[in-house]
Order: C-alpha cells, then sequence, then structure tokens
C-alpha cells in the first residue's frame, strides 16, 4: 500500500506543474506550419510574453532551455575580450558568467555567498572605481534558483543610474518570471532572459530574450553575433520561420499560448499576489517547525526570499531521506538541495527545496506541507507543532 497513489506535485523548481489546459492544448495533430493557427498565433505569444515581462521591447525566441537564452544573450551584446560585472548570490549568475568565459568574454565577479541578495553598496564602489567605463555589462540573476535568493533589481538600476554608468543591465528571470514582480521598463532592466518551464508553466523546451534598443545598439558592434543566435530576424521577422531560426517548436507554442491565455484570465496582478500568499504559508509553516529542531530556511529575511520557491536545510542525512518519504508515500517530489555544498560532500544530503512556482493552489501547498510533516513524523525529525495551523491561516487570509 501507498499513499502515494493519487495525483502527484511535482514541486521542484522547475520544470513546474503543467496544468491540463496546457496539456490539452498541445494533444492534438502536427499542425501546418506555413499557414493555421500556429502562423497566425506566433506575433499575439509573443505580444503577450511581452506584457507579463512589462515591456514594449522586443522578444526573440529560442528553441532551447534557459542555458540556451544565456549564450544568445551574450553572444548578442558582446565581444571578445568585453569586461562583465557578475554579481552572484548562489549558483546561477555564475552559471551564466561560465557561458560568458567560454565565448572570450571577461569576467569582475563580485560573490555575495550563498545566503544573502546582492549588496547595493559593493555594486556601487566597484562600478566607482571604473572610471574608464571598462564593464560593458552588469548580470545577475533576479532570483537564484539554488539559494532562492530573491535580488533587488530595480536597486542595482538606480546604483547604475547614480554611478553614470553605461553598462548594459542583464537580469535571469528563468526562475521568477510570471512568479515574482518584475517590470522590465519600469525597472531599467536593458536585457532578460526567461524559460518556458517554470512560471510559464510549458514544458522546458522554449526560451526567450527580451531586449530594448539599448541592448540592441550593443548587437550592432557585437563580435560574438552568430547567425543562428541572431535575435534580429527572430524578434524582427520578414518571414514566418525566421522567429524560430527554421521550423516552429509547435507544440510548445500551443501550450504556451493557453499558458499566456490563463496567466491573462487571473491577471498578473492576481499571479503575484497569489504567490506572496501561498509562499508565505510555506514560510509560516517552516518558522514554526523551526521552533524546535533542525530546519531553515535559507534566506532570514523574508523581503529577500523569492515567491517562487524556497531553499532549506535540515542536516544530513534528513534532506534525502525527507525528499525520498514523501516522494514514496505523499506522491509530492521536492527539489534537491543545489550549490550549497559539494555533491561529493555528504552534508549535501541535508539540504532541500520546495517550489510553490506557477500552476499552485492552497490545497496543493497545504497538501505538500502536510505531506512535509508526515515525513517528519515518520523518519522522527524533530519540528516545532502547530505549522499546519500556521500555514492554513494564511491561507485563511490571516
Ligand atoms: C532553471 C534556471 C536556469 C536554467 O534553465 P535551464 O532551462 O535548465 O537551462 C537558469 N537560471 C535560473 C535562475 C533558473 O532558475
Amino acid at each position: 500500500m501507498s499513499l502515494a497513489n493519487g495525483r502527484e506535485y511535482l514541486a521542484i523548481p522547475g520544470p513546474s506543474v503543467m496544468p491540463d489546459r496546457v496539456l490539452r492544448a498541445m494533444h492534438r495533430a502536427a499542425p501546418n506550419i506555413y499557414e493555421g493557427a500556429i502562423v497566425e498565433e506566433t506575433a499575439g505569444i509573443a505580444r503577450d510574453l511581452k506584457a507579463v515581462a512589462k515591456t514594449d521591447g522586443n522578444v526573440a525566441f529560442y528553441i532551447a532551455n534557459g542555458h540556451g537564452a544565456w549564450e544568445a544573450a551574450i553572444s548578442n551584446t558582446h565581444s571578445r575580450g568585453d569586461l562583465c560585472l557578475v554579481l552572484a548570490t548562489g549558483r546561477f549568475a555564475l552559471g551564466w558568467s561560465m557561458h560568458a568565459e567560454r565565448l572570450g568574454v571577461e569576467l569582475d565577479i563580485l560573490d555575495f555567498g550563498k545566503a544573502s541578495d546582492v549588496d547595493l553598496g559593493r555594486v556601487a564602489e566597484r562600478l566607482a572605481a571604473d572610471t574608464e567605463h571598462r564593464i560593458k555589462s552588469v548580470l545577475v540573476v533576479q532570483v537564484d534558483t539554488a539559494t532562492s535568493v530573491k535580488n533587488d533589481i530595480a536597486g542595482i538600476r538606480r546604483v547604475l543610474d547614480e554611478a553614470g554608468h553605461p553598462a548594459l543591465f542583464m537580469v535571469d528571470c528563468i526562475a521568477s518570471l510570471a512568479c515574482d514582480r518584475f517590470e522590465m521598463d519600469a525597472w531599467g532592466v536593458d536585457l532578460m532572459v526567461a524559460a518556458s518551464q517554470k512560471g510559464l508553466m510549458t514544458p522546458p523546451g522554449l526560451s526567450f530574450v527580451f531586449f530594448n534598443d539599448k541592448a540592441d545598439a550593443a548587437r550592432e558592434k557585437a563580435g560574438l553575433v552568430t547567425g543562428y543566435w541572431d535575435w534580429r530576424p527572430r524578434a524582427f521577422p520578414q518571414e514566418f520561420y525566421q522567429y524560430f531560426g527554421g521550423t516552429a517548436p509547435t507544440h510548445h507554442l500551443f501550450g504556451l499560448r493557453e499558458a499566456l491565455n490563463m496567466i491573462a484570465e487571473e491577471g498578473l496582478e492576481n499571479v503575484f499576489a497569489r504567490h506572496e500568499v501561498l509562499a508565505r504559508a510555506v514560510w509560516e509553516a517552516f518558522d514554526v517547525w523551526a521552533e524546535d529542531g533542525p530546519l531553515r530556511m535559507n534566506i532570514d529575511d523574508p523581503s529577500k526570499r523569492s515567491v517562487a520557491v524556497t531553499s532549506l536545510s535540515i542536516g544530513a542525512p534528513y534532506g534525502n531521506e525527507l525528499r525520498q518519504w514523501v516522494a514514496a508515500n505523499a506522491g509530492l517530489t521536492l527539489g534537491l538541495g543545489i550549490g550549497m555544498v559539494d555533491r561529493s560532500n555528504p552534508s549535501s544530503h541535508g539540504f532541500f527545496r520546495i517550489a510553490h512556482m506557477g500552476h499552485v493552489n492552497s490545497h496543493m501547498v497545504l497538501g505538500a506541507l502536510g505531506g512535509i510533516e508526515a515525513g517528519l513524523c515518520a523518519l522522527q525529525v524533530p519540528h516545532g507543532a502547530g505549522a499546519l495551523e500556521a500555514a492554513a491561516q494564511v491561507c485563511a487570509g490571516g
């Protein structure tokens, strides 16, 4: 007998839960790629993606996961030897910057550790020291999916403006788009990368580079642009196939169209608000469990936590054991802890993550928390009492 039989909840931070509506939209025969729905709907998909990113700028599609968008973003804006200032708050800005380095871009890395957001004062100092404006770009993630920290993107723009620094401002919103509030134009972001499989609730395999005119002017001079990754034909196509540099990703587009419909029907503000309340319910539960026992959230300050994912420690071997227990007994798949310590280090088994991104509601999140509580009981991990009541109070509007 297993209590896991029933609908499962994939709570790893991407891919996220796929709505039935998205799955149904994809369940159809191969369409013509020269006329009909796919051709007619792609411009509307681009328009609606830009609405989610809150930008009047441009968007290029890539048939690639987020790593592809990373490389596209760099190659369209940089030349060999350009200097990029990397603001690292965990794993993902470093991952993106490694692609830049492989392309010949030089890196200046400011590392803020694994439990803090970007320190604006240190960025200001670094920019002030760059009197010759050697720094061509500033690269950061809005949400680091390993540490679950959320960076102050508008604040970094303010620091760039106060320094009068012309660097291109590039942000990775792969984990956070349509979960944590993000306003590309209002926050002065020049370039943003996103992918289909997290807040956008669509299978992995499509990614996007959003860019403004300043970034497109950098594209004019970039020495690393290649035919396939060039964003110009994709963002400004003369022929339909140019959107995708070849055959359209037909079923991804059907799925994404439906996901964007769902976001529009709910309203983006409501999407943000739902994520905020559900995240608070999760944090409330973990705060209560932490009162008596080893569970700790990685980011202390709630205002610096992403509302899409929460990263935790519980001590080895309980992180792994808890993940295994809830998968086998609750139909709940939690995320591995990544990037906190080396995988070969036994203490790496003491971390886990829970995603609360995309197509999730209160019964799913409360159910996941209930499954975790059952796991803590079964594994005899000490934990404070009353966590589920506390989380329910948040969902009740308390
Ligand atoms: C998931 C993620 C990526 C990587 O996306 P892939 O689709 O796996 O290539 C990059 N950055 C962030 C912040 C992410 O959460």
